[in-house]
């Protein structure tokens, strides 16, 4: 694995197909290709040089032309909590970040979709530094890949990250051109091998991509709903005011007929005396009620210079109640991580000049490539 920018291709950022035509260029059989990827995504091979198994011919000639290259890691926390959050560099200015959350029955890896984000949505801690640029397939897959490095590629069987969730920094639907081969990798059985309801796409509701990924993938989707009410909608998520709840839930309901799924799950951030009232339950609930949906509570978590506040976990849990009398599935999400600025919405890859990260008085380690 090099970490410097090259001409060579990285094999991160192909999906099966791509790869069989880049293997047929090179003068081999495409079931090469599997090979290959089955040395990256269920070994976790960082090196061709190490495949032993594949022509030596071939191994050279792929060595000269291609690579296997992750985003660098600038710092790594880890929370009380066992959540770890890393913070990468794309390139010689930008980082962005990924959260891994482990609990009893599962591990779920929050990946970025881009660094930064031009959706200004105003209880979000990404939107205050603005958009710098899109990451590419290879920087999405790689994120996993890296991960799988960190926490073992399915050591003694067990399967460590389990979820991938793109709820990261970013808006990936704004990225669909990068997104979609990455999604595609993930969900490959050469590839990372997740299952479609493994693998979750989060967006704020761009409306026409949500059609088109319809006609591109089966991957679970969740949409950043927030409020019951187009006003409220696109003061929260400014989006809204050229998509509004209508249109959204329209194509989301068309969504799942397409792809045969089972439901949306509609995130709804928990906002003290904003979102919150009993009144505004039954509205969301009325929305949904009778249609393929689950909402997902989300405590807020505050960051600095925002004028929000958490809801009071017994006003979440009466909202919570709410919809479930209205006949619509809700659940309460757990905050994690939050001790290092990792819970959702707090991912702001900042300035990566930083060389020790402080959590409390401890200095955590620094893990510079
Ligand atoms: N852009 C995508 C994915 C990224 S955010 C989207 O909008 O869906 C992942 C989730 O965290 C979204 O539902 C987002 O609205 C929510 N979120 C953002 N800021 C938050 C905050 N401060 N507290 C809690 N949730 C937040």
């Amino acid at each position: 694995m090099t970490s410097s920018a090259t001409s060579r291709t990285n094999l991160l950022g192909l999906p099966r197909p791509e790869l069989e035509t880049f293997v047929a260029e090179l003068g081999s059989k495409p079931f090469r290709a599997r090979q290959v990827m089955n040395w990256i995504y269920k070994r976790g091979e960082g090196s061709v040089v190490n495949m032993t198994d594949l022509a030596k011919d071939f191994r050279a000639q792929l060595t000269e032309r291609a690579e296997i290259r992750t985003p660098e890691i600038v710092t790594v926390q880890r929370s009380a909590d066992g959540t770890s959050k890393w913070m990468l560099r794309a390139d010689s200015s930008q980082a962005f970040e990924m959260v891994f959350i482990p609990e009893k029955e599962r591990g779920t890896l929050c990946i970025s979709s881009q660094v930064g984000c031009v959706l200004d949505c105003s209880f979000c801690s990404t939107a205050q530094q603005g958009f710098n640029r899109n990451l590419t397939t290879a920087e999405i897959v790689g994120q996993v890949w890296l991960a799988k490095k960190e926490l073992g590629f399915e050591a003694g069987g067990d399967r460590i990250v389990t979820n991938v969730v793109l709820m990261g920094m970013g808006e990936p639907l704004a990225n669909f051109r990068n997104v979609v081969p990455a999604v595609r990798i993930l969900m490959d059985d050469f590839g990372f091998d997740l299952s479609r309801r493994r693998v979750t796409l989060s967006t704020s509701g761009l409306v026409p991509q949500i059609y088109k990924l319809a006609t591109e993938t089966n991957v679970a989707l969740a949409v950043s709903l927030h409020a019951p009410d187009d006003e409220l909608r696109s003061e929260l998520v400014p989006i809204n005011r050229k998509h509004p709840i209508a249109e959204l839930l329209e194509a989301c309901w068309h969504y799942i007929d397409e792809q045969n799924g089972r439901s949306v799950t509609f995130e709804y951030v928990m906002l003290e005396g904003v979102n919150d009232s009993p009144a505004q339950a039954r509205a969301l609930g009325s929305l949904l009620k009778g249609h393929p949906a689950k909402v997902n509570l989300i405590p807020f978590n505050p960051f600095p210079g925002t004028r929000y506040k958490r809801s009071p976990l017994p006003v979440i849990q009466k909202f919570r109640d709410e919809l479930i009398r209205r006949g619509v599935l809700a659940t309460i999400r757990r905050t994690r991580g939050d001790d290092i600025d990792a819970a959702c919405g707090q991912l702001a890859g900042r300035v990566i000049d930083r060389t020790t990260v402080r959590l409390g008085n401890k200095v955590f380690g620094l893990a510079q490539q």
